[in-house]
């Protein structure tokens, strides 16, 4: 009886484990345009469970506010340029206070999408779960000049019996023709992006060599009169480009899960962008998927540090709308909060495991 009971609550599991990346994400999609494999499908479940941690980490670092605990508040001075009182009792100033609300919003709505609860209202208009996707096949590429369609895939005739173009329709924020236009036929959507395809190697915002790793597409309306509500459609999606998916090379630099990190030792320390999980990479595409502000302003660790703390607090420094600051963040917390028994906790106030020194507060 015993073992009978056993045997059925560990279906039930393995089960509702199954269900679950379904449920938050839709994975439907025809073979040829970014299906994701059973094998990949299964990755995305691990990838959800890590960021389920590393979110519940980074709100357990928000609950801590109370006990004024300047070892732990100071990580939040380091990634979002958040000031405290010299006691740690209070903000250093308004714009602290606002950008801690940011930081508490964005992990909240995170949390909720990868609890199962969806997108917020304001970005989720299908009632469907938003399109996940493996490599960018989905995507085919336009040119500026090719006519339009619709959500419901039709040309768009204009007054004059000519049809609209792509150029029409979205040049108004592309004017420099930089970008190249792709059509998903498995959303009825643009995208557009530098690079010969979405997940090209490209150049970051610095202008270096960077590996597109994954990324969010959010719906952009087409700049016209009297056909907007055609467009109105849109959820954002996720592309996983295979760099973030497949196996990871040696010279990748990358392992694939949070149980695969090597926790750094005294005499061992570590850089926190030394070697990151895939799934941090999925951890800051969700602070995309499920917020209309946290963008792309910085990628390197040193960069994302140096600009939240760069500011005096005149203006916020905006590391809070930083996809790249929150899994810096989260992974700083996760480090200082799962020390293996006997090993002193990683501190990564200035991005090494052994900094001593918090950043000036
Ligand atoms: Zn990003």
């Amino acid at each position: 009886m015993w073992l009978f009971i056993q045997r059925l609550l560990f279906l039930v599991l393995g089960f509702t484990a199954c269900l679950s990346q379904a449920q938050i994400f839709t994975f439907n999609v025809p073979a040829d345009q970014g299906l994701c494999s059973d094998a990949q499908q299964t990755k995305i479940g691990q990838f959800i469970s890590d960021a389920k941690t590393l979110v519940a980490d980074a709100l357990w670092a928000i609950d801590q506010r109370k006990t004024h605990n300047p070892a732990l508040l100071a990580f939040f001075t380091s990634y979002f340029g958040i000031r405290w009182t010299a006691d740690y009792s209070r903000f250093g100033d308004t714009q602290s206070a606002l950008a801690w609300e940011t930081v508490h919003d964005t992990l909240k709505a995170v949390k909720a999408f990868l609890d199962g609860n969806g997108l917020p209202a304001e970005l989720q208009f299908t009632g469907r779960p938003p399109f996940a996707f493996c490599g960018d096949a989905t995507y085919q590429t336009r040119g500026w000049g090719d006519m339009a369609v619709d959500y419901q895939g039709d040309q768009i005739e204009k007054d004059d019996g000519t049809y609209e173009t792509i150029w029409d329709l979205y040049g108004i924020d592309f004017p420099e023709r930089s970008f190249t236009p792709f059509y998903s036929p498995v959303q009825r959507g643009y995208a557009f992006t530098h690079g010969s395809r979405p997940c090209a190697d490209t150049v970051d915002l610095d202008g270096n060599p960077a590996q597109t790793m994954a990324f969010v597409a959010k719906p952009l309306f087409p700049k016209t009169t009297g056909t907007i509500e055609a467009f109105g459609k849109l959820d954002p999606s996720m592309v996983l480009c295979d760099v973030s998916i497949d196996i990871p090379a040696e010279r990748d630099n990358m392992v694939e899960f949070l149980s695969d990190i090597e926790y750094p030792t005294a005499d061992k320390p570590t850089g926190l962008d030394d070697k990151l999980p895939q799934s941090s990479s999925f951890f800051h595409e969700l602070t995309h998927l499920t917020t209309t502000d946290v963008t792309d302003r910085w990628y390197p660790l040193d960069s994302c540090i140096k600009n939240a703390v760069a500011d005096n607090g005149i203006q916020t420094s905006g590391a809070e709308t930083n996809a790249q600051s929150y899994m810096l963040f989260a992974m700083a917390i996760w480090y200082y909060r799962h020390p293996p028994a006997g090993v002193t906790p990683a501190t990564f106030y200035q991005g090494r495991s052994n900094d001593k020194l918090h950043i000036d507060n």
